[in-house]
């Protein structure tokens, strides 16, 4: 079976950035599950997986606009540190939701001094070239459940 919409695809990935470092990997994990053509994945991703079926390998390179995003300097913020009162342990590293005009988003505290905290809003993988080595393991076609939710459920998937 070939990968196209409505389709569940399993595989193995390992993600490398330009300089050739691994970002990610399932390596000794369980092979990454996605309903194809739901955004699931990244898109540059997304688009290259059609048409290949169980068994093939292939290299994917992805431009950050078609990864994670381009990296955008206006989404790093200083804010007071007293914005994070009642917040024990503040560290570099912590994740919190920030309320912007387009919505909740992610932030990663950056940096911490005495007065101020500088938060990222950026995914930590934005601006970064993305090359995947994949490996597909197994297309078979999604239920109408899984397409409806617009996620795989069971192996690799979600459990609901
Ligand atoms: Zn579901």
């Amino acid at each position: 079976m070939q990968i196209a919409e409505r389709t569940v695809v399993s595989f193995h990935y390992t993600l490398t950035n330009d300089a050739g470092d691994v970002l990610d990997s399932s390596d000794g994990r369980e092979p990454l599950a996605y309903l194809h053509g739901a955004g699931n994945i990244v898109p540059g991703l997304e688009r290259e997986m059609s048409g290949h079926v169980a068994g093939d390998k292939f290299m994917v390179d992805v431009a950050a606009a078609d990864g994670y995003g381009d990296y955008i300097e206006e989404l790093v913020q200083t804010v007071p540190r007293e914005s994070f009162q009642g917040v024990d342990d503040l560290a570099v590293g912590m994740q919190f939701q920030a309320q912007t005009g387009q919505g909740p988003i992610a932030v990663i505290i950056t940096e911490i001094d005495e007065d101020e905290v500088t938060v990222d809003g950026n995914h930590p993988l934005a601006g970064e070239t993305l090359h995947f080595a994949v490996e597909i393991i197994e297309v078979r076609e999604a239920s109408a459940e899984e397409v409806t939710h617009g996620h795989v459920h069971g192996a690799g998937g979600h459990h609901h």
